[in-house]
């Protein structure tokens, strides 16, 4: 099942919803519990997306793939390494974020992430995949030279509309074996799978919810693989979930 997000009428509000091929089958309220479609339908094409989640917060692992990990010299992390982002820095599907002109290294970060159906806390790995709607997309943008040249990741990390999200929120897919694709301007830049985290899913959500609790419509982005890059204004850059859907996002 694929959930999506989308505004309705002047823009003002948005509606959860199925898709169902080319349709989208409107839910009666929010996707978290038992889900209802409300009997009505409209054509995919012509919706716009908004992104899918009602997120508190966005909970990041930094450092989750060797390879990453790898290409900065950094040491293998012992522990799962947290950072926030804040709400400020969700962006919709298919938007244009402008390149702010404080920092000379916008950089991608192709990243699979989960959605929170209901509060999760202290929860056992083996009933973590219980407590999330389904998987999606998230490109952790990141102002680089900033983020390396700070003590921690706030400012680097934090920048209004440095997390695309989306397009759809999916279920039924096996947590480590999903295939995460960063495409620049249409060239393949980031292959990886989730099943070449240090981490898996199940651990990441055992290991946060020892210290945060997750609400419903909260995400947690599980780290990019190897080859980040940076960005600049006119390019295209689309992260590929498998199973998900194609997340684009303009620079300008
Ligand atoms: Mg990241």
């Amino acid at each position: 099942m694929k959930y999506l997000k989308y505004y309705t009428g002047n823009g003002s509000e948005t509606r959860w919803a199925i898709l169902e091929g080319e349709t989208v089958r409107p839910l009666k309220g929010l996707p978290y519990e038992a889900p209802e479609t409300d009997g009505t339908s409209l054509p995919f094409a012509g919706v716009r997306l908004a992104c899918p989640a009602d997120a508190t917060k966005i909970v990041a692992v930094g450092r989750n793939y060797y390879d990453h990990v790898m290409e900065f010299h950094n040491e293998v992390p012992k522990e799962p390494m947290l950072f926030f982002k804040p709400t400020t820095a969700l962006l919709d599907p298919d938007s244009t974020l402008r390149k702010p002109d404080f920092t000379d290294r916008f950089d991608y970060e192709g990243e699979i992430a989960v959605v929170f159906k209901k509060k999760a806390k202290d929860v056992a790995k083996e009933e973590a995949l219980d407590y999330i709607l389904g998987y999606t997309c998230l490109n952790d943008i990141t102002a680089r030279d900033i983020q390396l040249a700070d003590d921690q990741w706030t400012r680097g990390k934090g920048l209004d509309g440095s997390a695309p999200v989306g397009p759809f929120v999916a279920d039924g897919l096996a947590h480590d074996g999903i295939g995460i694709k960063t495409y620049l301007n249409g060239k393949l830049r980031q292959d990886g799978n989730t099943s070449m985290m240090m981490w898996d899913i199940p651990s990441v959500i055992a290991f946060v919810t020892r210290y945060f609790t997750m609400l419903p419509g909260d995400i947690l982005t599980c780290g990019t693989p190897v080859n980040v890059g940076p960005m600049v204004p006119g390019d295209v850059v689309e992260v590929v979930g498998e199973g998900i859907g194609t997340l684009r996002t303009t620079i300008c």
